[in-house]
């Protein structure tokens, strides 16, 4: 697919199939296409991106790791509540 680079508006094309674009994303399953979420052309672009706007994005960076850490923290108490409905 036709992407323009969010940080310097060079035009490439990341694909499913080929490593074009950051952030690269690996998956296992091969059936799933990451390539629209590789929106800087170069780790280079990807960098200076996200330092350049590291006043909005690392407050935004840490919100979704706490609010990842209470979800987590909730499948434990969970898991935790349902094998002890389950045990004698
Ligand atoms: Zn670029």
């Amino acid at each position: 697919m036709k992407q323009k680079c969010m940080n310097c508006g060079l035009v490439f094309y990341p694909t499913k199939n080929n490593y074009v674009g950051y952030p690269y994303i690996w998956h296992r399953d091969k059936d799933i296409d990451s390539s629209p979420a590789r929106t800087f052309h170069s780790r280079y672009c990807m960098d200076q991106f996200l330092s350049k706007h590291s006043d909005i994005l690392i407050p935004i960076f840490k919100q979704i790791k706490e609010s990842e850490d209470i979800n987590n923290a909730r499948t434990r108490e969970n898991q935790a509540e349902r094998k002890q409905a389950t045990s004698p």
